[in-house]
């Protein structure tokens, strides 16, 4: 036998049923979309490095380790598979002039890449869903895209999900606050690991993002941004705050949320649970409206943010929330394969009426005894079965057998009328 090849470590397969998950949460990822008129954008999964290098930032984890990057073999252009899609969103929206008359709200779905040490909740292939709400100023859009999380949330019947707030104001606010911060960072720096003084002098920011415990105590006491933020900055939050409240949704804010980018003014945030460890980061976003500039385009102002699928969906699970069984409607029973050419056309009659229904697939020599068939409808999970048997299509009939409610319960139905039985399987 030829040898196995198995999936790239960290890149999953989604099979069914759990793939089911999936189309139940981008079913209702559509519907809310539709409701606050974001519009879907689909970008190349590919992309120039640079456009990362520039628009995800030279010293963020993802740029300095996670990129999956190599050169295209044809015209030697270095290429990245996309870690994450802020970056073409804008490149896009760029390119086609896309904000020329007026805002745009979009949303996408789909793969991200980053090489990171796979483990629960963080993976090297996963699936993002994110807005991005370009060409709009004012922080009543921040607002707006944080109950687009917290209404998904809701409606995917999560609980315990926090939603944390800060501000990092404009550039000039962040350059007092840094100096006061690398000045402080300096007095302790016996306290920095290596981590953590290479990035006094690239990202002093980040620093803040630290997850070792030996800094915790040192970066609590650190200057907070908050407090180099002037009257209009404080105003943008505060409105955020008040229309978050106005809408029912609970807040904190936590001063040490930082997004360790130039290009990020006001607004950042982040959906959290403590139900997945350390993997707890279920969504997060904030304003960038200084990303448009870096990558070649007009000052446009932007707020966004990034959810993990996985981690969602990883949370409905541990919350025991229950999902519909898969089954279709109807499994049809065809004892004998001189039946296919009727049983298959009363089927397509029955889809294109709304049904779902599962064929019985036979093997090469015949369909199989209908004990089999039977068990195969059993265990389908299906409601009913649909015998197509020789004697009854020969007077225009078909059998319709119960096999859930009312177990057993079975009756002939004229095959022109079985679009009419459809009909009440609707209900
Ligand atoms: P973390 O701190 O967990 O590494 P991050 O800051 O790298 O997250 P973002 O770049 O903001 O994450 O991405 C948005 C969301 O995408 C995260 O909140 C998380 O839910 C999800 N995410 C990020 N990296 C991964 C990964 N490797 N596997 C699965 N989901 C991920
Ligand atoms: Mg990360």
């Amino acid at each position: 036998m030829a040898d196995k090849i198995s999936a790239v470590k960290g890149m999953n397969d989604i099979l069914p049923p759990d793939s089911a998950r999936w189309e139940w949460l981008e079913d209702k990822v559509r519907t809310l979309m539709a409701q606050s008129a974001y519009r879907m954008v689909r970008t190349p999964i590919v992309e120039p490095t640079a456009l990362f290098v520039r628009g995800t930032g030279e010293t963020t984890d993802i740029v300095e380790k996670e990129m999956y990057s190599f050169e295209d073999r044809l015209n030697g252009e270095q290429l990245t598979l996309r870690p994450e899609n802020t970056p073409g969103v804008v490149r896009a929206a760029i390119q086609h002039n896309l904000t020329y008359d007026g805002g745009k709200r979009l949303y996408y779905m789909g793969p991200m890449f980053r090489h990171e040490r796979p483990q629960r909740g963080r993976y090297r292939q996963f699936y993002q869903l994110g807005v991005e709400a370009l060409g709009f100023a004012g922080p009543e859009v921040d607002a707006e895209i944080m109950l687009l999380a917290y209404e998904l949330f809701a409606k995917l019947g999560l609980r315990n999900v926090r939603v944390e707030i800060n501000s990092l104001g404009v550039p000039a606010e962040r350059q007092a606050h840094r100096a006061a911060l690398i000045a402080y960072f300096e007095q302790h720096r016996e306290l920095l690991d290596a981590d953590a003084q290479r990035r006094l002098l690239t990202n002093p920011l980040r620093i803040l993002d630290t997850k070792n415990p030996a800094m915790q105590a040192m970066v609590q006491d650190a200057p907070q941004l908050l407090s180099y933020l002037g009257e209009a900055s404080l105003k943008h939050l505060h409105t955020v705050q008040s229309l978050l409240t106005a809408c029912g949704v609970p807040w904190t804010v936590n001063p040490r949320l930082v997004r360790g980018l130039d290009y990020y003014s006001h607004t950042v945030f982040e959906f959290i649970t403590d139900e997945l460890g350390a993997q707890g980061t279920l969504c997060g976003g904030g304003r960038y409206d200084g990303l448009f500039e870096i990558l070649g385009g007009k000052p446009t102002p932007a707020v966004g943010w990034g959810m993990g699928i996985e981690r969602v969906l990883e949370l409905i699970k541990e919350q025991g929330t229950e999902l519909p069984p898969l089954a279709a409607d109807a499994y049809a029973i065809v004892p004998d394969a001189a039946t296919l050419p009727i049983a298959m056309a009363t089927l397509q009659t029955l889809r294109r009426a709304g049904v779902q229904v599962q064929m019985h697939a036979g093997a090469a020599d015949g369909m199989g005894s209908m004990k089999t068939q039977f068990k195969k409808a059993d265990s389908s999970g299906a409601r009913y079965a649909l015998v197509f048997g020789a004697d009854e299509l020969a007077q225009n009939l078909v059998t319709i057998k119960a096999l859930r409610d009312g177990h057993g319960a079975q009756r002939t139905q004229p095959l022109a009328d079985v679009a009419a039985w459809a009909a009440t399987l609707q209900s």
